[in-house]
Order: C-alpha cells, then structure tokens, then sequence
C-alpha cells in the first residue's frame, strides 16, 4: 500500500489533521448495543465519530447500522474521514463454514480460498469492511481451547492456508464491493502458551520463533496482508504488545510490512497487568513506539496520546506514520469514494451456493480415522440405522468464533441428514441416555454414534485439562460396543481429544470436528459414500495429556526411542505409555487404497549458491489408487536435514497435493524444494536464513510416517 496512488490525500489530510485527531484515527472502539445507532446505547462510539475521534469500530454490522454511524463520521466530523468497521468473520459471516482446523483437515487451499470468498461478500454486504481472520497461530497444544481457530502444527500448512484466506477476503482490489481487509494474527507465538493456558506465558528462542511460529506471518506479509493483530502473550519476557523486535524490527522493518498493525481487544491495557507498563500512559508509549498503530477498545493512546508528545515521550513521527497507515488502508478500502454500504444489496441469507460450498468444504475436512471391516460407508438401503448420542440431532454444530449467522440459521442435524440420505430406511433416534442409545442399536442394522464437545468447549479462554470425551460420553460407547452390532462413531469436536480409553472398541471413526452450517448433510456425504473422505490431521492426536507437547516435527533427541529396542530405558518416552502419537499428523484414511512410490528427483545434487540464486530442486512421486473407488488422496513430502548447525526437527512438511484418482489410475505429483525448503533460521536475532551443504532426506508418502525415502546431496 506503501506509496500508492493515494499517498498525496494521506499527506494533505495529515497537514490538516489536530493532534486529537490524529490520536482519533488511532481509536477503535467496540459497538455494545444490541440495536445499531440511535438506540443510545453506545453514546461514546457516537460522540467520537462525530467528533472525528475515532478511527475504527468492531462489532458493528448491517448496512443500514454501519451507514448510519458512517453518516455521523463523514456528515458531522470536520474532516468527514471514514469509519472502518471490523468484525471477527473467523469461518463465515451467515454462511458457517467448518472450523478452522477442519478447514486445514482439507489440505485443499482451493476450497479455503473460495469460502474465504464467500464470507468476504457477505461480510462487505453488510457494512463490514475489515475481518480479524485469518488467525495463523500454530501450537502444540490441543489443551488449549484456540486450537479450533488455528490450521493446527505445522507452519508450512498454516503458510499455505493463511495465503488462500488472504487472497480470498482481500482478492487483487480491496475496493471491489465483495472484499475485505485481512487480519493476520495474533502476532506472535500467541500458540506457544505454557500449558495451553490462553494468555499465558511463551518462552521461544529466536530460532524457533523463525522456524516455527513466524512463516505463516510471513507468507501473509508476501501476499499482501492489509492488517495484523498482535498477541496478548509475552514473548521470551517481553509483551507482543509492546514488543519493538517483533512489530518494528522482524514485521515493519525486515519484511517491509506496510499496513496496521492493531492490538488484540484491550491489549494495550494489558501491559499494566502482565507488569511491563508503569500505568496507561506508560501502555500508551511502550505500545506506540514498539510499532503497535491501532488500539481495539482500551483508550490508552487517545487519553495520554497528547501528552505523551509534549512530554517528548512519544515522537510525532511515529505517531504520523501509524495515522498514515490507517488512513492509506482506508484509502485502499475505497472508503474515502464510497463510505456506505448498498442497504438494497445486502446478501442476509446463506444462498444455495454458499451453502453448497460449506457442505463440500466440510465434507471435504472430515478425516477416516478408522475403518475396520469396512463398517462404513453405510448402505443407504439398509432396511434400519440406529443415530444415537448427545449430537446426534444437534443443530449448533457452528464451532467456536461463528459469525453473525450461527445465532439465525441452525446447522442441518446428523439425524435429519441421515433421514433424508436414506430414505427408505427406519432411523432410530436416541440423545445421551445411555439405555436408550442401546435399545436403538440393538432394533437397528447398524448404529451411528455422534459424540464430541459442545463448541463452548473450544475456542477463546476454553482450556481444558482433561481433553478426553466429556459428560460420560465413553460409558455410551463401551456400551454400544457391548451390544456386538456394527457401528460408526462421528467425533463432532474443536480439538484432537484423547481417544485411547475406547478407540480399540470402534470399528470406525470418523472426525468430523465442528462443521458448521451444512454439518449433519455433510457428515451423510461421508457416511453413506456420495463423499470418499480424503481429510488428513492438521495435528497429532496425542495418547495422553501427559503426552503433550506431541508433534511430529519434533527435533531428535540424543536417545530417540527406536521401536527395535524397546526395553531400552534411557531414551525419551514415558514408562508408562506406549511412544509416538494415537493419530499422526497427515493422517487419514479413504473407503479406497493408495499406492505411493518412491520420491524421484530430477537431480541427485544441487549446490548452495545454486539455491540461493534461486535454482530448485524438482521431485515427482507416483501416487495409485489400489481400490475400487474414485477417492482422494494427499501426498505430503517431508524434509529432513540430519546434520546441521542448529538440530533439526525429524520431519518438515514442505509440500503436499491432494488429487483424486479413479480407481486404477496412478498420476504423479511434482514439488519443487528450492533454498526455502532446505534451509532454517538460525538463533540470531536479526534475522539469518541458511543453507547448509550436507545430506538431506526426503521422505514422500500419505502421512508424516511415510517411509518411501530419497537423498540429495546439497554441495
Ligand atoms: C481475540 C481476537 C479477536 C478480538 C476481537 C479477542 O479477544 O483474541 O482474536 O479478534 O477479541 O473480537
């Protein structure tokens, strides 16, 4: 946006602007009432918009509502400077897409991109000009109730899918009347918090910060992200929010960023409380300077903002820049030509497309854990299928973060789908009661079981400390189990739970997580086989809490555990707990089989000046389907650098396609590995990017267990 076209309003319009109305632009305040303006509920926001004090306003939408408070900013200010309002679309504004971390079950960037689309128009329809989304925060920790919001562990997936959802709400011309600005976030390491508890503290060496939590930041930066949200952790001691290595020096400076980057809601404030900012003045300044240029809710910067400049404790350059970089996205959103919103245009329904789009992408994010004598899929012409369990007729199966539409249009029920899907079969319903649930399975040919987590369980402050099934929810399956029936069970959840106790009993599992508004239409996709699952985990499952952090790309130890010599004591693993994960990351099966060969290369060496001038390595794996269905599958390649100067994780994910195949038919897959791929940041805090001459395998295949293995030499 830097230097773009507008660049001589946003200088003018700095030349006019009073300090006050510079800290304005600075402002976003949260919308509280229930009704839009003129409902007196939200004097304050009124008062600074018509005064000009104010730059930004989140929850607000509607177009009649945002035109309305527009009118007052742009008609009664003295410089009439737009309003932008923000809202948290994180999967879908009335159209409920799955959850983020089923979305990323998908490894289909095409899909995300698309319903990342569609909630940009219906966002844009309804006065919303700004969504707080996409959020890249990879983790480790399926305790902590955000992991639903995120695309799981894996920086390079994130990295992907955070570039579609870039490109689907912000497209090439932010000004087009179906797009938005997107919001990277949280900025940084927010994922990393100890034990999963949110906000809490995140202790990382740079290396790692570089490695793991930053490139899904950075992708986002390279393909245009208009905004960025900062975190509300420490990071290694020192507040994201006042944080001048991360804002300024690695996001402003080193990547160019030149958009806004906005605190987390009251974040600013925060620094008082995480006992690094004396009062809010002192908030104000560690904040501003550090690079932060929008404040969401608090009022620190507006209410010290001035004398903190006459102090000399803040500086007017800084404070120019964070009001040009408002003022340029405002400018880039077309808000300065057209501030109001088309009140006959408003998209106030899911439309068929969009709904057809949500069930596609949520069956296409559901994941066959497991299918043991081919349970599923189900016959749609069975004579009778029991549905049983507390989700089974569930008609909020949104997840967490759901927009506006989650409260107006209910998810599809499993049971309702499953009724429709075959209807010439007698469905037997039964919810949670566990006398019931048997007495259906046992009238019927065969039983689906609907369990999981309620979508409060997951999401912002949803911690949990046991992240097994809750509400005696194992009891309903161990006594299904004990009717000998066959069965399938749907896991309707926000997070990887821990599913030892009772997945040995399953014949079959499928993870559906949370949906969204075609859920139950979906999931029968699924079962009955219209779909064939192609998902795979965008996270370990771990076997236990005490297991956790578990992640596939873990560094080696100097012991690792070698299952060929399993009475070894002093290697990493529990005593008491078999080692590796209960699902790995990549996982997922299909109603058909696949076939991969080994990796081809189109070289067996290449050399470091090569890489860094840009030369890439090309590799080709051959993939088959064995079975006798259509079905999906995702061939992932994995690196491995054995031997560096920093020791590097076991496996790194660095390419993946999903293709469909006939059944018979083999294609082959081509990536390209250039100096990226191959190389890591080191510890140096200002930032080093290295390739090292040495070995690197390459291990292609259908999960992060894939053995199928090359080598090439980088020289
Ligand atoms: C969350 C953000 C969100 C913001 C605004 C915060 O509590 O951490 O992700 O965008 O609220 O609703």
């Amino acid at each position: 946006m830097l230097g773009g076209p507008y660049e001589d309003k946003v200088k003018d319009l700095l030349d006019r602007m009073t300090i006050e109305e510079k800290l304005g632009q600075l402002q976003q305040l949260t919308w509280t009432g229930d009704t839009g303006p003129g409902g007196g509920q939200t004097e304050e926001v009124e008062r600074a918009a018509r005064a000009g004090l104010l730059g930004s306003v989140l929850n607000l939408h509607g177009a009649a509502h945002t035109n309305t408070l527009q009118r007052m900013a742009v008609e009664e200010s003295r410089l009439g400077i737009p309003l932008l309002f923000g809202f948290d679309v994180i999967h879908g504004f009335w159209t409920t897409f799955p959850i983020p971390l089923a979305q990323a079950s998908s490894f289909d960037p095409a899909v995300v991109e698309r319903d990342a689309e569609v909630s940009a128009r219906e966002t844009r329809s309804n006065g919303v000009r700004w969504t707080f989304s996409p959020m890249m925060d990879v983790t480790h920790e399926p305790r902590w109730g955000r992991i639903a919001e995120s695309c799981g562990e894996d920086p390079y997936l994130n990295a992907v899918l955070a570039v579609a959802k870039v490109r689907g709400y912000q497209g090439d011309d932010l000004t087009a009347d179906d797009k938005v600005a997107a919001c990277a976030k949280h900025f940084v390491a927010y994922g990393g918090a100890e034990g999963g508890r949110d906000y809490n503290t995140v202790d990382v060496s740079e290396q790692r910060l570089r490695n793991l939590y930053l490139p899904p930041f950075r992708a986002a930066v390279d393909a245009g992200v208009a905004t960025v949200m900062a975190a509300f952790n420490t990071v290694s001691g020192v507040p994201a929010h006042g944080n001048p290595h991360t804002m300024t020096g690695i996001l402003k400076e080193e990547w160019g960023f030149d958009g806004v980057v906005v605190s987390d809601y009251t974040g600013v404030e925060e620094l008082i409380a995480h006992g690094y900012a004396e009062d809010g003045a002192d908030a104000a300044r560690l904040a501003l300077m550090a690079g932060l240029d929008m404040e969401m809710v608090s009022t620190n910067i507006a209410a010290h903002g001035k004398r903190l400049l006459a102090d000399g404790r803040i500086t007017e350059d800084r404070l120019d820049d964070a009001v040009a970089r408002i003022l340029r996205l405002k400018f880039a959103l077309g808000l300065f030509d057209d501030p109001y919103t088309d009140e006959s245009a408003a998209v106030d329904v899911p439309t068929p497309q969009a709904r057809e789009a949500a069930r596609q992408t949520a069956a296409r994010s559901m994941v066959l854990m497991k299918n043991d004598g081919g349970v599923l899929p189900l016959d749609a012409g069975a004579g009778s299928i029991a549905v049983v369990g507390p989700f089974a007729d569930h008609t909020d199966l949104h997840g967490t973060w759901a927009g506006p539409g989650c409260r107006r249009f209910p998810t599809v029920s499993i049971l309702d789908a499953v009724r429709a899907a075959a209807p010439a079969a007698k469905v037997v319903h039964a919810g949670a009661d566990v006398a019931q649930a048997v007495a259906a399975a046992e009238s019927a040919e065969v039983t689906v079981v609907v369990i999981g987590e309620e979508p409060e369980l997951s999401g912002e402050a949803a911690v949990r400390s046991d992240i097994s099934l809750p509400d005696g929810q194992e009891e309903l399956i161990a006594a299904v189990a004990a009717t000998g029936k066959p069965f399938a069970v749907v896991l309707v959840n926000g997070r990887p739970l821990t599913i030892g106790n009772w997945l040995d009993s399953v014949p079959a599992l499928l993870e559906a997580w949370h949906p969204g508004i075609e859920a139950g239409n979906a999931v029968a996709d699924v079962l009955f086989g219209a779909v064939n699952p192609g998902g795979k985990l965008p996270v370990t499952f771990p076997r236990a809490v005490g297991q956790i952090p578990v992640y596939y790309n873990r560094e080696s130890t100097g012991r690792p555990y070698d299952p060929a010599h399993d009475d070894e004591k002093y290697v990493s693993k529990y005593l008491d707990l078999a080692d590796g994960p209960q699902f790995a990351f990549g996982h997922g099966l299909s109603y058909t089989t696949f076939a991969t060969g080994e990796p081809q290369l189109d070289r067996q060496s290449v050399t470091v000046d090569e890489l860094e001038h840009g030369e890439c390595v090309e590799v080709r794996v051959d993939v088959t389907n064995t079975g006798e269905l259509t079905g999906d599958e995702v061939v992932q390649l994995y690196v491995h650098d054995p031997v560096a100067s920093i020791a590097q994780p076991v496996r790194r994910l660095r390419g993946f396609r999903r293709v469909t195949l006939e059944p018979g038919q083999t294609t082959q897959v081509r990536f390209t590995l250039g100096a990226e791929d191959l190389g890591f940041w080191t510890n140096d805090q200002a930032g080093h990017f290295t390739v090292e001459p040495g070995r690197i395998d390459l291990y292609a295949g259908t999960s992060s267990l894939a053995e199928a293995r090359c080598t090439l030499t980088v020289g």
